[in-house]
C-alpha cells in the first residue's frame, strides 16, 4: 500500500525541532501529498501551543499551500482531554482555525477541574495497581464524550499514557467516522488491539507522531502492525493501493 499523508507531525511551537517548512520539505521529499501540522493544545502546559501562535501557523500554512502546489498542508492541533466529560483544550475560536482535530490524553495538560485532574491524572498513575477497571473504562467514556462534542478525525496513540477500552472505543468512533491510529513512536496499537477495533468497525490512520523533521511520513513501524493485522489500504485513511495491488 501507499502512504500520502501523514497527519500528525510536531515543530517547534510545541516541543518538536522543526519549523512548519522543514516538515513540508520532507514530506514532499517522501512523496506525501498530505500533512498536517498538529501541535499539542494549548492545555499542555509544557508543550502547548499558544492561541497567538496558531493565529501565525495559520498564516504559515495558507502561505506554504500557495508556494508548494504538490503537497496540501493542514493546520491541526493534537488537542488534550481536560475532563472526564469529554472536554478538550480548544475553544471554538481555535477551531475555527484548524483543518483537522486530533486527540489525544497526555499528562502534562492542565485539568479543567481539580476532580478532573484527580481522575485524569492520580486515578490514571494509581490505576495500573489499583481499581484498573474504572480508570480504564472512564478514560474510554472521556474519550468517546469528546468524539460527541467535537469534529474528532483522529484519536491519537490509544491505550498510551492512558488506559483504554479498545473494542469499546473502536464501536463509537466507527459511529462517527474517527480513525484510530496506529502510531509509530509509541507502539500501544499492538496487532492484536487493530485486530480487535477492526472487528468492531473502525478505522485506522498511520502516524510519524515526529518531533523532527526527518522523521516526517516515516511510518515503518505503524505499517509493520497494520500489514501484521491483515489491514488493507481500504481500512487506513492515508494509504491507497498501489498500482496492481490486490
Ligand atoms: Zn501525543
Ligand atoms: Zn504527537
Amino acid at each position: 500500500m501507499n502512504i500520502f499523508a501523514d497527519y500528525h507531525t510536531h515543530t517547534l511551537y510545541s516541543h518538536g525541532k522543526g519549523t512548519i517548512e522543514d516538515n513540508v520539505l520532507e514530506a514532499r521529499r517522501k512523496g506525501l501529498k498530505e500533512i498536517a501540522i498538529t501541535d499539542h493544545g494549548p492545555g499542555h502546559y509544557l508543550y502547548g501551543v499558544t492561541e497567538k501562535n496558531l493565529v501565525g501557523m495559520r498564516k504559515e500554512v495558507d502561505r506554504l499551500n500557495g508556494k508548494y502546489q504538490d503537497i496540501r498542508v493542514l493546520l491541526g492541533v493534537e488537542a488534550n482531554v481536560i475532563s472526564m466529560d469529554g472536554k478538550l483544550d480548544v475553544d471554538r475560536n481555535i477551531l475555527s482555525m484548524l483543518d483537522i482535530l486530533l486527540v489525544g490524553f497526555h499528562f502534562g495538560a492542565l485539568p479543567a477541574t481539580l476532580r478532573d485532574g484527580y481522575n485524569i491524572h492520580i486515578r490514571n498513575f494509581a490505576g495500573r495497581w489499583i481499581d484498573s477497571d474504572r480508570v480504564r473504562a472512564g478514560n474510554t467514556q472521556a474519550l468517546i464524550k469528546a468524539m460527541e462534542k467535537y469534529p474528532v478525525k483522529i484519536i491519537t496513540h490509544p491505550g498510551a499514557k492512558a488506559d483504554i477500552d479498545t473494542v469499546v472505543l473502536a464501536r463509537a468512533a466507527a459511529v462517527r467516522g474517527t480513525a484510530l491510529e496506529i502510531n509509530s513512536s509509541h507502539r500501544y496499537m499492538t496487532v492484536e488491539y487493530v485486530r480487535l477495533a477492526r472487528e468492531e468497525g473502525a478505522r485506522f490512520v498511520l502516524g510519524s507522531d515526529a518531533h523532527t523533521p526527518k522523521r516526517v511520513g516515516d511510518v515503518r513501524a505503524a505499517i509493520e502492525v497494520a500489514l501484521r493485522a491483515g489491514l488493507t489500504a481500504e481500512d487506513i485513511i492515508n494509504a491507497r493501493r498501489e498500482r496492481g495491488e490486490e
